[in-house]
């Protein structure tokens, strides 16, 4: 079984079943060896992570939900412990296996028909084929749901078969400049319904341009995508996928796991400042041994520690089937508000060396931004959470 993590105060990886135990020490000691070294210099270059892919994928951190390809029966909670896992030493990492494990592949599990799975699922979690998620637009973000302008329309080939032709654009895609299948979000111009589509890479008239300049995940390739007449036949729309209500399941599940990833951006930002804290001699003492700064260090824990309750409570939702929008929105709010609060007193307690990338924190710190932003802003879960209690949406 993997050592406790320091800062998993209250032990909650003790209540894992010694099989996720072991899995977490599995990748832990595979994350320490092959990522850790390297992860700042990627960040600094701007490098997206793909020869980790493999490895990955032999730990079985693609689809660890899907029973149609998980290595062993496991819970959310343990899912949630390998995103916090491999956010704490590279949230780029983590981001990458969101987009892949968790946006496409549960688009696919959520969306396809018993084919799609059988031809999608696999290969995926062996890491063969990788997944994008298109849904954001240059003109729509939070209001994707009302506001979606990308267009199917769809009309019978030549050869007379079914097929859907897609226009529109896309923004802030990960993982789409590489990715073997694009699922591309869109309304249908008939019923004026959201509906998903899985392009198959390359395909004529689809362009995705890497967005260069980025300050936030900079070890994750996101892109502008143009979709200009793409033809994608019948067979390749998502046949489980009504309307932007079955959409929501996906944004749900990775949500959680967002919020799992957020905890281990804030233990990544903390356990750097209390390595430093004990080394950084100021006034001929160590500064861990000021009052102000052991206030700092444990208002911080204390943060983790209550992020962590929550999503663990939150994973335990899910495995009983009690896990509602609201739920997994409200926990991607509140602890990625935390984690912002964290990483912002670890890089002050590093001092001017706290906004250097060799001192462990400044990565953290602005990572935390995107983190904060993406599967719905803070407002934006704050309001889905608003609308529960109160009953009245505030944001149609
Ligand atoms: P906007 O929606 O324009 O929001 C701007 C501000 O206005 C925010 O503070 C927001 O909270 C606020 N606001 C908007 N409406 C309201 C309201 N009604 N009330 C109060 N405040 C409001 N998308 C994908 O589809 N696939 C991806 O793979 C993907 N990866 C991403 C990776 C990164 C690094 C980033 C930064 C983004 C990614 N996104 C992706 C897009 C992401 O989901 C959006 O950025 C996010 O949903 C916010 O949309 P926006 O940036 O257009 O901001």
């Amino acid at each position: 079984p993997a050592a406790l993590l320091d800062a998993d105060f209250y032990r909650f990886q003790q209540k894992l079943t010694p099989a996720e135990q072991a899995s977490i020490a599995d990748i832990r000691a595979f994350l320490e060896r092959e990522v850790r070294p390297h992860a700042d210099d990627l960040w600094e270059r701007a490098e997206s992570p793909r020869h980790l892919i493999p490895g990955f994928a032999e730990l079985g951190m693609f689809g660890s939900a899907l029973p149609e390809v998980r290595h062993f029966a496991n819970s959310a909670v343990y899912r949630g412990w390998v995103a916090l896992e491999i956010s704490r030493i590279d949230p780029s990492c983590a981001t990458f296996v969101g987009v892949h494990s968790g946006l496409a592949m549960n688009s696919i599990a959520v969306g396809g028909s018993p084919e799609q799975k059988a031809e999608w699922l696999e290969p995926m979690a062996r890491g063969e084929l990788i997944g994008a998620f298109g849904l954001t637009e240059p003109g729509h973000g939070s209001d994707t749901a009302r506001g979606l302008e990308t267009t199917a329309t769809r009309h019978t080939a030549a050869d007379g078969s079914d097929e859907w032709v897609l226009n529109g654009a896309k923004r802030w895609i990960g993982n789409a400049t590489f990715a073997d299948v694009v699922v591309i979000w869109a309304r249908d111009t008939a019923d004026d319904q959201v509906k998903g589509f899985l392009v198959r890479q390359p395909a004529a008239g689809f362009t995705a341009t890497k967005i260069e300049r980025k300050q936030s995940l900079r070890g994750v390739q996101n892109a502008d995508i143009v979709l200009d007449g793409v033809i994608v036949p019948e067979s390749d729309r998502l046949q489980a996928i009504n309307g932007f209500r079955d959409l929501a399941v996906v944004l749900r599940l990775t949500r959680e796991g967002v919020a799992w990833q957020a905890v281990g951006v804030a233990v990544g930002a903390y356990e750097a400042a209390l390595a430093y804290a004990k080394e950084r001699v100021q006034f001929g003492k160590p500064i861990a041994s000021f009052q102000l700064v052991q206030q700092k260090l444990a208002e911080s824990i204390g943060d983790i520690t209550a992020s962590i309750a929550m999503c663990v409570r939150v994973s335990e939702m899910l495995d009983e089937d009690e896990q509602k929008d609201h739920h997994s929105a409200m926990a991607k709010a509140y602890v990625t508000k935390k984690m912002r609060e964290v990483v912002a007193r670890c890089r002050e307690l590093v001092g001017g060396n706290g906004i250097q990338l060799d001192h462990g924190v400044a990565r953290f710190f602005a990572d935390a931004e995107a983190v904060y932003t993406f599967e719905g802003t803070y407002d934006m879960n704050t309001l889905i959470v608003g609308r529960a209690i109160t009953g009245i949406a505030a944001f149609h």
